[in-house]
């Protein structure tokens, strides 16, 4: 599938970017007119972190007009591993400005506009009205559907990737020609099932790996020229050096871009990729046990009370054999916690793990430290155990 370019041509380039786009005036599929688009063209960088700094370093060599800036942190000695675009000087300067000073070293004729603020629900929108298309550098998951969200509900496409250790992922979102973030993950990992790039590691050159491909993607829909990555996702495995894709699907079912849509405006990102309180993060801590251990409790007989923590109705649609209900507000209540037996292990669960992460602080700081959770939740349960089941 190819697509019509996003921008229009400039009306003219001068005789010195003439000289500087040289290499790309001399490509067939580039030329004078893929040159002129991207002078034209108006693209956002979330973040000027890992992927933020390859791509911004590479879109403004590339001649692209004009380049918006996300990004309200500082720059920290312990970046410097990875995100090129600041240096040894630039320590604890604003990312902002310094990856504006870089932008501006490689090319002058790029014109940078700095949004030295955090993506929000109420600046996203009018931040990405401005532009053609969102490269998004982003490395958190609140973020991520934010990004992908306001995309959907402006109609734009925008070019995404993540890395982590050694592996990376890039793909482009455009829900009027293709599926959206959410119809790949519908619903944000539970909480501390994904390790952040802060607590996991990444190799620093993988940002280079898959921002280029971000880059390269950019460059292709701003002047329409190739395939574009619209319904495939690449993967890059560093250490088996590979590159394979797959096939995303548009989702009818898709909460956001499908056939009917529950999500029509910006949502609580927060709480949707379910913030987790201190006192729940505490007491998940060396107590959260995985769905095969569960399984192997259950096989072997042992005296547990597996309790679930959801509402009701999510009980009716799938829940785990020997799973007895017991919504989380009957324990902040405080009126579940005399049904509590002393003397058995108790496992609570909900869906994915934060519910039963906060009720499980509550149990423990009530004295019962005989108590853990299922990480990952019901759903976790049903990718493991017992594929069959719906999953909700
Ligand atoms: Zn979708």
């Amino acid at each position: 599938m190819s697509l019509p370019p996003l921008v229009e041509p400039a009306a003219e380039l001068t005789v010195d970017e003439v000289r500087r786009y040289s290499r790309h005036l001399i490509i067939p599929d580039v030329g004078m007119a893929g040159q002129k688009r991207l002078k034209n063209a108006k693209v956002l960088c979330v973040g000027a972190g890992g992927l933020g700094s390859p791509a911004l370093m590479y879109l403004a060599a590339a001649g692209v007009g004009t380049l918006g800036i996300v990004e309200f942190d500082t720059v920290d000695e312990s970046n410097l591993q990875r995100q090129i675009i600041h240096g040894q000087s630039d320590i604890g300067r604003s990312k902002a400005e310094s990856a504006r000073d870089s932008v501006k070293e490689i090319n002058p004729y790029v014109e940078v506009i700095l949004h030295n603020e955090r993506l929000d629900n109420d600046n996203v929108m009018e931040i990405f009205a401005g532009y053609d298309l969102i490269v998004d550098g982003t490395d958190n998951f609140a973020t991520r559907y934010l990004v992908n969200d306001a995309a959907v509900l402006l109609g734009k496409p925008y070019v995404w990737g993540s890395i982590y250790r050694f592996d990376g992922q890039a793909s482009v979102f455009w829900a009027d020609h293709g599926p959206c973030y959410r119809c790949l993950y519908p619903e944000a990992p539970p909480p501390g099932m994904v390790p952040s790039c802060a607590e996991g590691g990444v190799l620093g050159v993988l940002c280079a790996s898959i921002g280029s491909i971000q880059v390269t993607e950019a460059i292709k829909l701003l002047t329409g020229v190739g395939e574009p990555l619209v319904g495939r996702l690449m993967i890059y495995d560093a250490l088996e050096m590979t590159y394979r894709q797959v096939k995303v699907r548009k989702d009818p079912d898709c909460a956001l871009c499908g056939e009917n849509p529950t999500v029509t405006e910006l949502i609580d990102y927060e709480a949707f990729c379910g913030a987790i309180s201190e006192e729940a993060q505490e007491a998940a801590l060396g107590n959260t046990i995985t769905s095969k251990q569960l399984k192997e409790m259950q096989d072997n007989d042992e005296d547990i009370l597996l309790i679930d923590v959801r509402e009701p109705g999510e009980y009716e649609i799938v829940s785990i054999p020997g799973a007895v209900l017991i919504p989380k507000n009957e324990f902040l209540m405080g009126n579940a916690l005399e049904k509590m037996p002393q003397d058995r292990k108790i496992v609570l669960h909900c869906k994915t793990g934060v519910r039963s992460a906060e009720v499980l602080a509550v149990l423990k700081s009530a004295g019962f430290a005989n108590s853990v959770h299922l990480g990952g939740g019901v759903i976790g349960w049903v990718n493991q155990i017992e594929p069959a089941k719906p999953v909700y």
